[in-house]
């Protein structure tokens, strides 16, 4: 039997849209809405593409954007101080570095200047301190989505054996934690990683998130098993000069043995912006001494 796909693009969108309720009931109640403040360094066309995604969806949800720019050749002390002074606006309740970062500027000393409370990419040391120790804080968001798709799946996630293939500060470490905190028990899997394929058989949640196309084979799913694909990666298309993207999981074999499965594009991907949209509501009633919304569940 095929496995049912999960939506991301669906579970995305109702996020989207409590996290546009919660900002409304913000506003009706304290007279302002969270603030999202982006910066880019350079022109990066990817990345341009992502600042206005992020940007448009934001206003979407009823909440104020700050969009900042910096030329490429802008200097590692040029961004740092804009970054501390967005940390220090009392205005700005959430603050994104677009990364990467033109390779002259140290991305960790740029990290290192934000307000953790304003991290909403959950990517500064205190951040992931907070995650580590299971303390209050802004999650990163690509883990934090993949935790909703499956929790929309099985509501209650403790006790099963959760494998997550990547190790990566930005997905593999922070999805392991995070599904610990659900009281999973994980094993986090990488590169020297001992016969890959039977420890991914033993997953009940499989969370592929390695960068290598397809890699994951449908006879190393467990039958009924859940699977979370990370991976994005651009292949050449069946028509010539054409692209598509795949995951890391091989989607049509793996669907015919899963219980769930997230397809790409459509899985994990929307979760991203929604989860950041989420993490700014969450970060202004943090830093405000709001009450978080109950439409943000
Ligand atoms: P990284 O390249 O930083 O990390 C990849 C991880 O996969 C590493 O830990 C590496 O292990 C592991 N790995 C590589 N090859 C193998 C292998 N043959 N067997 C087992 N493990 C292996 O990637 P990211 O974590 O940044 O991204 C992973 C994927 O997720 C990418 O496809 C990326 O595009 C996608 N992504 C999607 C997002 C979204 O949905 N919005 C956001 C971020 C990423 P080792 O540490 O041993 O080298």
């Amino acid at each position: 039997m095929s496995a049912s796909i999960i939506d991301g693009a669906m579970i995305a969108a109702d996020v989207r849209k409590s996290v546009a309720a919660a900002a409304s009931a913000l506003k009706a109640k304290h007279g302002a809405a969270p603030e999202l403040a982006v910066l880019l360094v350079g022109e990066d066309p990817a990345s341009q593409v992502y600042v206005r995604s992020k940007v448009k969806q934001t206003e979407e949800a009823g909440m104020r954007s700050h969009h900042l720019t910096l030329p490429a050749d802008a200097t590692q002390a040029q961004v740092i101080e804009k970054v501390r002074a967005l940390s220090a606006d009392k205005n700005v309740d959430g603050i994104l570095v677009q990364l990467p970062l033109p390779k002259h500027i140290d991305e960790q000393a740029v990290l290192a200047a934000l307000d953790p409370d304003k991290d909403v990419d959950g990517l500064t040391e205190v951040s992931a301190g907070r995650l580590v120790l299971g303390k209050p804080g802004l999650r990163p968001c690509t883990p934090a989505g993949s935790v909703i798709l499956a929790k929309r799946t099985t509501p209650d996630l403790a006790g099963a054996h959760c494998v997550v293939v990547g190790r990566s500060i930005l997905v593999g470490k922070p999805a392991a934690l995070l599904f610990l905190a659900e009281n999973c028990t994980v094993t986090l899997a990488h590169s020297k990683t001992k016969d890959l394929p039977g420890l991914c058989r033993s997953a009940d949640i499989l969370v592929a998130a390695i960068g290598r196309p397809e890699m994951i084979k449908g006879d190393w799913v467990k039958p009924g098993g859940m699977v979370i694909d990370v991976g994005i990666n651009r292949v050449p298309a069946s028509t010539p000069g054409k692209t598509k993207l795949v995951g890391d999981v091989a989607y049509a074999e793996a669907k015919e043995v899963a219980g769930a499965i997230t397809p790409v594009p459509g899985g994990v991907g929307p979760m991203t912006i929604a989860c950041l949209l989420r993490n700014t509501v969450l970060a202004a009633c943090a830093r405000r001494g709001w009450e978080v919304p109950a439409a943000l569940g």
